[in-house]
């Protein structure tokens, strides 16, 4: 509950548990009708890659809603050529829906392997070009899961996008750019920033939305942001919680804003963790069960879904 002076919450919980209870019922009635669960094969390059931990969370988010998450784990000695074929595996494999691949891969792995290789049909987290110019022409495909949680929070949570001024401060291609596309699609007038901008804070104090996803703890802070404006943070930052609050020291995940200080300022923000990386999870289920159903089509249809490329 937020105190006077201070901005509303905007939590991620309530929203992917509303998304997860949805999907779990579709789930259920593909299986009845199909005799098989969707599944959707995580792929992790290397043991120790930070973001095993986030994998292992959308592992157990598959478990809730009845999809069959199957952790592919590969040495992070691994050849691209290598990653590659198992790529190449799953996709000939009729009963993985989607796939995931862990991000950053090693370095002399190049993102290209990944981005070639994945079938555009069960690509769920919208990396391969074709769904990303799929997204950009405005037609039915897969989105990068991160950028539409984003957008998906603001609705849901009653924020008003149209004719608004909204900042976006990143442009990778998994998140700033796709989230930057998504919210012009809602009619909001969109300001991409990036490591080269001039003057952060000159754009941040005219935008009613700002949308973070720089990977730098401390980024925006509150004196940068427009009274009453809503922030969502997608940053997760590992950092010791002595240089954030002197607190007793350990690692703890923070997000790219400065939050003690913009909830002073801001009429609404997103929490790290709990905001939209749970949407971001419960998002991705929904990609899995469209990619399956999509691929029951196709199969009985005998038609290559338009954008499948069979290598
Ligand atoms: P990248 O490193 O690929 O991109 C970071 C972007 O931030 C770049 O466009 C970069 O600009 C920009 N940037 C860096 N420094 C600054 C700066 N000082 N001022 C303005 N812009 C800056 O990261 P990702 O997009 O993959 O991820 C961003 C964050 O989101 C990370 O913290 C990541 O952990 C998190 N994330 C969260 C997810 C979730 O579910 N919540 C999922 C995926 C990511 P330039 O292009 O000029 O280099």
């Amino acid at each position: 509950m937020a105190q006077p002076g201070e901005a509303r919450l905007l939590l991620g919980s309530p929203i992917a548990t509303e998304i997860r209870a949805a999907v779990k019922l579709d789930v259920a009635a593909f299986q009845r009708l199909n005799g098989y669960a969707p599944a959707l094969a995580v792929v992790l390059v290397g043991a120790d890659a930070p973001s095993a931990v986030y994998l292992r969370q959308i592992l157990r988010t598959c478990r809730t809603v009845g999809i069959d998450g199957r952790l592919v784990e590969l040495s992070g000695e691994v050849s691209g050529v290598h990653l590659r074929r198992r790529i190449l595996e799953l996709n000939d494999d009729p009963l993985v829906s989607g796939i995931i691949v862990q991000m950053p891969l090693p370095h002399d792995i190049p993102l290209s392997v990944v981005t070639d290789a994945i079938d555009p049909a069960k690509d769920v987290d919208g990396i391969h070009p074709l769904n990303a110019g799929r997204l950009l022409l405005g037609h039915p495909g897969f989105v990068p899961t991160t950028a539409q949680a984003a957008v998906e929070l603001l609705k849901r949570s009653g924020i008003e996008l149209r004719g608004k001024e909204v900042v976006v401060v990143g442009r990778s291609n998994v998140v700033g750019k796709p989230a930057a596309i998504l919210l012009t699609r809602e009619d909001a007038t969109v300001t991409v920033c990036h490591s080269r901008t001039a003057d952060l804070a000159h754009h941040l104090l005219s935008a009613d939305v700002v949308v973070v996803a720089a990977g730098h703890p401390g980024l925006v802070n509150g004196a940068m942001l427009k009274p009453g404006a809503t922030v969502v943070d997608i940053g997760i930052n590992v950092v010791n919680q002595a240089a954030v609050d002197q607190g007793p020291g350990g690692l703890v995940l923070v997000g790219d804003v400065d939050f003690a200080s913009a909830r002073r300022v801001a009429g609404a923000i997103t929490p790290v963790p709990g905001g939209v990386g749970p949407v971001t999870n419960a998002l991705l289920m929904t990609h899995v069960l469209q990619a399956a159903r999509a691929q029951v089509e196709a199969a009985t249809t005998s038609v290559i879904p338009v954008g499948v490329v069979r290598q």
